[in-house]
């Protein structure tokens, strides 16, 4: 076979799978590109199952694009809580407006208009346009780069610039000129459900014939990344610090994770503090200047909180204090406790304020 019988072979092998193995979900066999591309923001950093719910919900919410650039940040990041990876929410509120402002409301038809909102990049936008539109762009996800990688053998790191161009010239040449669209769904759900990362059913697989990884024994070793991802560890002490019927919460406005989603007033430091060195902190010192009583009433149990390049371990102290802090700058925000669920908080603080109740 020649290139473009290989493509096109393979490219009806995965459509003719496709059509008998995917799954049933809400954003399948849609053309609206703003669910479309609510559903693959989402679906970026998050399992599918857990995605299911969320993407429900946000499009119950704000079922326009217009709804959702009249929308508060805030409501946005409530809407998200839980998922994680907040800047994809705080791009979605910002493209949302992009529309609105340099597209007259409606979502750009172009791939290089749809690549200028924030947040979406190549994948994204390809994703939008062939869905959509049924326009010829290739999607190159996790899933795209192993099932390209073991059918051809390709060994270039996936994570080089190198690596990248040959992947998405491949999955461009490889992509149905007839049904982008559905070719792209197809190769996608067929790197999420048959060929897996770790000991994919290969006995099952309608391209073993043709597979390189399958053919020399290399389904383990590829595709092959560079680099070991940097792990940053950090020390968060969050003070619950009860005053009344009363909490205090700080919005996170640096950029940072979790950057304007709100949290119990923080110190961080190089490991979690004991009560003598919280006693003798500095910033502790200053947060409670003024305040004739501060009673430390619990430490909780430290919680190690994994995400993609860092660990975080944490612990929350509750405190009871006799007068009010002083609060300069208005810094933290006094929260009634019934009202501290109407905040957007990380999954992180979600677990303090449960061990609350
Ligand atoms: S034969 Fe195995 S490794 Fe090759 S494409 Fe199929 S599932 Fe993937």
């Amino acid at each position: 076979m020649n290139n473009t019988n290989t493509s096109n072979y393979i490219s009806k092998v995965l459509i003719n799978w496709y059509n008998s193995n995917k799954r049933e979900l809400p954003w399948r066999d849609i053309n609206d590109p703003y669910r479309i591309w609510i559903s693959e923001i989402i679906l970026q950093q998050t399992r599918v199952n857990q995605g299911i719910s969320y993407y429900l919900r946000f499009i119950e919410r704000f079922p326009t694009v217009s709804i959702l650039a009249n929308s508060d940040e805030d409501e946005v990041l409530k809407n998200w809580q839980g998922l994680g990876y907040y800047s994809r929410a705080r791009n979605i509120h910002k493209a949302a407006n992009q529309v609105i402002s340099n597209f007259g409301g409606l979502m750009p038809f172009n791939y290089k208009d749809v690549l200028t909102l924030a947040g979406i990049g190549d994948y994204t936008a390809a994703a939008i346009c062939s869905f959509a539109y049924n326009q010829p762009y290739a999607v190159v996800d996790g899933n795209v780069f192993r099932v390209i990688s073991r059918l051809f053998g390709i060994k270039t790191p996936i994570d080089t610039t190198i690596g990248k161009k040959q992947f998405a010239d491949l999955a461009h040449e490889l992509l149905s000129k007839d049904n982008p669209g559905l070719h792209n769904q197809a190769i996608m759900e067929f790197g999420a459900l048959q060929c897996v990362p770790v000991s994919p059913d290969c006995s099952k697989c309608p391209l073993q014939n043709i597979c390189f990884a399958f053919s020399s024994n290399m389904i383990a070793e590829l595709p092959i990344k560079s680099k070991k991802i940097q792990i940053n560890t950090r020390f968060f002490n969050y003070l619950n610090i009860e005053y009344l019927n009363n909490t205090y919460l700080k919005k996170r406005t640096a950029k940072d994770i979790w950057q304007n989603l709100y949290e119990y007033v923080l110190i961080e430091s190089d490991h979690l503090l004991t009560e003598t060195e919280l006693l003798t902190n500095e910033k502790f010192q200053s947060i409670f200047k003024g305040v004739l009583t501060v009673e430390i009433i619990n430490f909780s149990k430290p919680i190690k909180h994994i995400l993609t390049h860092r660990v975080i371990h944490a612990q929350c102290i509750t405190i009871r204090i006799s007068n009010e802090i002083k609060n300069i700058n208005n810094e933290f925000e006094k929260v009634d406790f019934q009202n501290v669920d109407k905040y957007a908080v990380s999954r992180l603080m979600e677990l303090f304020l449960g061990m609350k109740k």
